[in-house]
């Protein structure tokens, strides 16, 4: 359900009832400006599938998508892209996402001259300044994909995204690809930029020391419903939820993150036929009879602290 809130705020519920797979299943999330939330799970949670839904890449069967007080798909396409450039995904894989034929002035200065942000004679000034703006030399900006580093390509693709002088960025596992040493100048780079540009963030991640790092509220999904969202001090030092607690325990620290950070016991089902009721049930601890057989709700256990399980009566 959306709230009054909805009216200040990036929202959106989403559902896809109707689908086989249920990848995202009556999820509603609320990403307030100025706030960075970290959306974290195990992969095939649904966490990539909901941020590609905010963003308008992945279509929903049903829900809607509020942003600035405005429900955006009612709009005509043409309309609709325009008012969402505030809103911009940066891929886990930015090689994969840049054209390896174009040269960074035009992956970076291409679509601000496209929506008349920028002029045309503008434009190598505009590009030079977001690449130093992300820490790359300017004088790169001849240069192709190929002829950057990991971490110089993720930093391309952050020059792209805010190209279009967004408000609000999904982060779909911006440093998953990156080596541990650059991933955390990276995640310093997008706190540094939050700061400067009043950005708002999306940053999903399976991995709850990056989330950490910089999130001022944590959504854990599982199996395609969000079971647990609190501010992040108040996740880390007092999970609510068996499955955020096991994620808790068995995650690394950021150093070495390397190694393959679920332990949770048993096999994560699959999302073609999730488990009845709490679809932890098969690897909680805590199992009762009714976990099984009844779907426990979020309910809301502290202020802002929500969490959907049995135990919490
Ligand atoms: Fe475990 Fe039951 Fe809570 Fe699900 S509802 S997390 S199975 S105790
Ligand atoms: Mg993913």
């Amino acid at each position: 359900g959306l709230d009054a809130a909805a009216k200040i705020a990036n929202v959106f519920g989403a559902g896809m009832k109707e689908e086989v797979v249920h990848a995202v299943d009556d999820v509603s999330l609320a990403v307030y400006p100025g706030e960075v939330v970290g959306l974290v799970g195990e992969s095939g949670c649904g966490k990539s599938t909901l941020g590609r839904m905010a963003v308008g890449l992945h279509s929903m069967t049903f829900g809607t998508r509020w942003w600035k007080g405005e429900e955006i798909d009612k709009f005509a396409p043409a309309i609709r892209r325009r008012k969402q450039l505030g809103i911009q995904m940066i891929f886990q894989d930015p090689y994969a996402s840049l054209n390896p034929r174009m040269r960074v002035h035009d992956i970076v200065g291409e679509a601000p001259v496209t929506h008349g942000m920028v002029s045309a004679s503008e434009q190598k000034d505009y590009v030079e300044g977001l690449l130093q703006r992300v820490g790359l030399d300017p004088a790169m900006l001849r240069r192709f994909p190929h002829q950057f580093s990991g971490g110089q390509r993720a930093r391309v693709g952050i020059a792209r995204a805010l190209a279009v002088k967004p408000e609000f960025l999904i982060c779909d596992e911006a440093v998953a690809a990156l080596d541990v040493s650059i991933q955390a100048q990276v995640l310093n780079l997008f706190i540094r930029l939050r700061d400067e540009m009043n950005l708002t963030y999306l940053f999903i991640s399976h991995d709850l020391g990056v989330v950490k790092h910089l999130s001022d509220r944590v959504v854990i999904m599982y199996l395609g419903r969000v079971v647990e969202s609190a501010p992040a001090s108040e996740v880390f030092a007092c999970a609510n939820h068996p499955y955020t607690v096991a994620l808790l325990t068995s995650a690394p620290k950021l150093e070495v993150k390397k190694i393959e950070f679920m332990a949770v016991h048993g096999e994560i089902p699959s999302p073609l036929n999730p488990p009845t009721g709490c679809h932890f049930h098969p690897r909680c601890p805590h199992a009762m009879p009714r976990c099984s057989a009844e779907r426990p709700i979020l309910k809301e256990i502290a202020p802002q602290h929500f969490s959907a399980c049995h135990l919490n009566g």
